[in-house]
């Protein structure tokens, strides 16, 4: 059996504040979520401590968004592994698109960012997906593909989530197919040593269409953006019909 994963990721939203008041309209609305589901809340780094002391021994688990690839040194701005792990963080979002786009986020550091993760025991969320260019090209498949396999040089797959976000329908509402989606999750799966990687799907999944898109064979979860600030919205996703 595959694992199920929903990951809400709130990009740089919500203060300390902001997030202790989600908590408490999230927290109580997961008393009836499945219990083989795994939550996970993917906050700005601000918010780690907090989020990890109020969700100590709850059904949600903490992520980051970024990790350095080196364990300390001269590079402001950047966190390391252990930095996260002391705060109670078992995940880390890598290669998110908006990396990618806006912080000459590359395969390579995508790859060095992947191995730093899971050598301070942290699980990477590795998202990877095309442009509407490349999509429109025919060229989805290849991207994808080429993606997965240099990230995931030299990676252990045993401890790893795969995210596909198309970029074009991620922060737009616009939504990929499921059947597309989970054509483009089957590829990936295939490129995998280990089939058992949770692949989540990404890119404005919302209450509506959450349902449809986890009844997808090959989609194990979801990385949520928009639709994970609002706790009784991403307490719907989470709570999906299956
Ligand atoms: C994301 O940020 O990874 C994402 C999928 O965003 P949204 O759900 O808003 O499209």
């Amino acid at each position: 059996m595959r694992r199920i994963v929903i990951a809400g990721n709130w990009k740089m939203h919500k203060t300390q504040a902001d997030s202790l008041a989600f908590l408490n309209g999230f927290l109580p609305q997961l008393e009836t979520t499945p219990e083989q589901r795994e939550v996970i809340l993917c906050s700005p780094f601000t918010a780690l401590t907090s989020l990890s002391k109020t969700l100590h021994g709850s059904r949600a688990m903490v992520g980051a968004q970024n990790i350095h690839w080196e364990t300390s040194g001269a590079y402001t701005g950047e966190v390391s592994g252990e930095m996260l792990t002391e705060l109670g963080v078992r995940y880390v979002i890598v290669g998110h698109s908006e990396r990618r786009q806006y912080f000459g986020e590359t395969d390579k550091t995508v790859n060095l960012r992947l191995k730093a993760a899971q050598a301070s025991g942290l699980t990477p969320i590795l998202c990877v997906g095309e442009t509407k260019e490349q999509r429109d090209a025919g060229e989805t498949e290849t991207h994808v593909v080429g993606q997965i396999e240099k990230a995931l040089a030299g990676v252990d797959q045993s401890k790893l989530i795969i995210a596909y976000e198309p970029i074009w329908a991620i922060g737009t509402g616009d939504t990929c197919a499921s059947d597309e989606a989970n054509r483009v999750c089957w590829l990936i799966r295939s490129q995998l040593a280990n089939k058992d990687v949770p692949i989540q799907y990404g890119g404005s999944v919302k209450p509506g269409n959450v349902d449809e898109i986890m009844a997808q064979p090959d989609i194990d979860g979801a990385l949520v953006g928009g639709a994970s600030l609002e706790a009784e919205t991403f307490a719907r996703i989470v709570n999906y019909v299956s």
